[in-house]
């Protein structure tokens, strides 16, 4: 049975209730992939995983594996700054990004890329959280699955002139000209931040957004930038349902 027994690293995605007194949690792990455990009792007063088993919780595992869900025998905490998240925008955003996560990580397939940038992205939100962090985790991801977009070139004429660029179009992935133009409305400032955020100045930008004295500033180009990731995921998805249903209706 020991054979049976693995420990792993992971971050919890989202739990379900069952039963009286247990729940399903979804990990994202480090070596496994995207799994769910039953733990048993959790939702007992007195239950030995306390409450390290809330969505963003980062834990050290020992699972049992079952035929479906696996079986949470142990759980450590890796660190217990999670406490942070009384903050309500932080929780909004840490959901956002566990959510996007869940939608696009199948069961138990290693993705130690994913991984890397959730715990970064958590580490991000514990730090330095600012309504940059959501948007920038999106833009990551999709280029993660090889849909980096296309911010230096129209898309559909290949125009290489910054100030003809007007929209971004989520079907061909990227900008577009005046002549050519389709899609979301994009400012020359939104798309100087997205490329920043994919150009290997991800940090600055990230530190930019930060305001140390708690109070988030509601700026439009974040918001832009924002809306942007916000809909190209959401297209990204889509496809994705879309092919699937279509491959399994030929099969
Ligand atoms: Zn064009």
């Amino acid at each position: 049975m020991t054979s049976r027994l693995y420990r792993d690293v992971g971050v919890v995605l989202r739990t379900y209730k069952l039963g009286e007194s247990d729940r399903i949690i979804v990990f994202l792990t480090q070596d496994h992939g995207k799994v769910r455990a039953v733990a048993k009792g959790v939702r007992k007063t007195r239950s030995k995983f306390g409450g390290r088993l809330e969505p963003l919780s980062h834990v050290e595992l020992q699972l049992h594996r079952g035929k479906d869900l696996d079986i949470v025998s142990q759980v450590e905490s890796i660190d217990t700054t999670a406490a942070v998240f009384g903050d309500l925008d932080s929780m909004t955003e840490a959901s956002s990004i566990l959510e996007a996560v869940d939608q696009l990580v199948p069961d138990r397939e290693p993705v130690p890329q994913m991984y890397r940038m959730l715990v970064g992205a958590r580490q991000t939100l514990l730090t330095r959280p600012s309504p940059l962090v959501v948007p920038a985790f999106l833009w990551k991801l999709l280029t993660a699955e090889g849909l980096r977009p296309q911010l230096d070139q129209c898309v559909s004429c290949g125009e290489s002139s910054d100030s003809e660029f007007v929209a971004f179009d989520f079907e061909l992935g990227g900008v577009v000209c005046r002549s050519c133009r389709s899609g979301l409305a994009v400012s020359g400032p939104a798309l100087v931040l997205m490329r920043d955020i994919l150009g290997g100045r991800l940090g600055e930008s990230l530190d930019r957004a930060f305001n140390p004295d708690g109070q988030q500033l509601n700026d439009p180009i974040i918001n832009e930038v924002s809306q942007l990731a916000t809909r190209a995921f959401e297209h990204h998805i889509e496809r994705r349902l879309r092919s699937v249903s279509i491959f399994e209706r030929h099969t």
